[in-house]
């Protein structure tokens, strides 16, 4: 069982350090990029628009390395080189669906391999970003939770998986990345810092609306508190996954430091200061979770945050004999919900024959084929809402 209690949160042994100290341009800020780069260019004559022609390198859709740069004079990009990194992830697999979906494995530079997950639906390009590589939280249904935590991803780690995918999903017909979602590995919440910075690259320097990135949490408090301070109206998810503290508790070692009435009004609150409706995560695990007699309470819960509800068959992992709710139990769970005012939906799994959840090519990479087995997780349908009746049962999406 990996290490249940710690949130890996602020582990300083855990960051990805910079050899060189050559700061990542992806893993700054927009506004400190533009300082920092206004800097550099300014301590070597150079005119003040090098800035914004990098700026566009950085975000817009081309260039991979400072040489790629071209508009730019040799010694120009050769100084940036000197100055700067730009983290490029290089991809170590990519599998596609029969539906479309593609599942990026990363390597990142120290060896640590990271997984993103493409998903199309209709017009929607939705990207799912992992935040950690690992997780210490300990999920006793989740991969990654059993797989225990490595460390925690940089700021231009997270973004670079943005940029990757995107580079690689304009060269492969996906078209632009509409949507992102934290639902790869790890918990955002547990890595702030990184998630603040990456929140705002993504935002405010690739261009996704603050409304189409929505960040999913098991339950951190604090870190809700926080991502509700932000200005932007971020989406958030709950994986909730049971209504009763108790049960919760078996599925959820956090919910011992984080308790579920503590954690429903850290939800409702962000509702009320967003106006954004959230959106709970419900894993459904046969003869574990969906009892029919939870539907009541977990209508409460959801009433109460103002909360759409997504129902996810759950993913069978090694060393569990958990399996999937039937069918017709999830289906019951879902017009239960609906006959009691909830908006509920049953998310499909996405990318079956490529194993496309997060999690699971990580752990094949890792262990070598005997980890070939190894489950999926997260990721499964393009995130919490997610848009799309192709994309699950339900009819409706959650909206503002
Ligand atoms: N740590 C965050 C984000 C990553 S997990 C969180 O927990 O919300 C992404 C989603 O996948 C979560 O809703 C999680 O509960 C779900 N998940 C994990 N393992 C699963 C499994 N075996 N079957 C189905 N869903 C799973
Ligand atoms: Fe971590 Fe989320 Fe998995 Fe729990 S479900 S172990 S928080 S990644």
């Amino acid at each position: 069982m990996p290490n249940a209690t710690a949130e890996g949160a602020a582990d300083p042994r855990r960051e990805e350090r910079a050899p060189t100290g050559r700061p990542d341009l992806l893993g700054l800020a927009p506004g400190e990029l533009e300082t920092a780069l206004a800097r550099h260019f300014g301590a070597l004559g150079e005119p003040a628009y090098r800035t914004a022609q990098v700026r566009r390198w950085i975000y817009g859709p081309e260039a991979a390395s400072f040489d790629r740069m071209d508009n730019l004079p040799a010694a120009v990009r050769t100084g940036l080189g000197r100055a700067f990194r730009l983290a490029t992830l290089s991809p170590r697999s990519v599998s596609r669906s029969r539906d479309g979906t593609a599942k990026h494995l990363w390597a990142l530079r120290d060896g640590e391999l990271v997984e993103s997950v493409l998903i199309p639906e209709g017009r929607r390009l939705t990207l799912c970003l992992s935040s950690q590589a690992g997780c210490a939280l300990g999920c006793t249904f989740c991969a990654t939770g059993w797989a225990g935590f490595s460390r925690q991803l940089g700021p231009g780690e997270i973004a670079g998986q943005f940029r990757a995918a995107r580079a690689w999903a304009l060269a492969n017909g996906y078209g632009r990345i509409t949507h992102v979602v934290y639902m790869g590995m790890g918990e955002p919440l547990a890595n702030r810092a990184a998630l603040n910075t990456s929140l705002t690259v993504l935002n405010g320097g690739f261009g996704i609306g603050a409304r189409r990135i929505t960040v999913s949490t098991v339950g951190i408090v604090p870190g809700i508190r926080e991502l509700s301070e932000r200005p932007e109206q971020f989406g958030l998810a709950l994986s909730l996954h049971a209504p009763l503290p108790e049960l919760r508790a078996r599925l959820i070692p956090l919910e011992k430091r984080y308790p579920l009435p503590e954690v429903i009004a850290a939800v409702r609150d962000y509702r009320a200061r967003k106006r954004r409706r959230v959106t709970f995560e419900y894993t459904m695990i046969r003869g574990v979770n969906d009892d029919p007699s939870l539907v009541p309470e977990l209508a409460r819960l959801a009433r109460e945050a103002g909360a759409f509800v997504n129902l996810i068959p759950f993913n069978p992992i090694p060393d569990r004999e958990w399996v999937a709710s039937r069918p017709s139990t999830v289906e019951r769970f879902r017009t239960s919900l609906r006959a009691s005012g909830i908006e509920a939906a049953v998310r499909r799994p996405r990318g079956r024959d490529i194993d496309a959840a997060c999690g699971q090519l990580r752990a094949t990479a890792v262990a070598g084929p005997a980890g070939a087995g190894t489950p999926e997780r997260g990721c499964r349908s393009g995130g919490p809402r997610l848009s799309g009746s192709a994309a699950r049962t339900g009819p409706s999406e959650p909206r503002g």
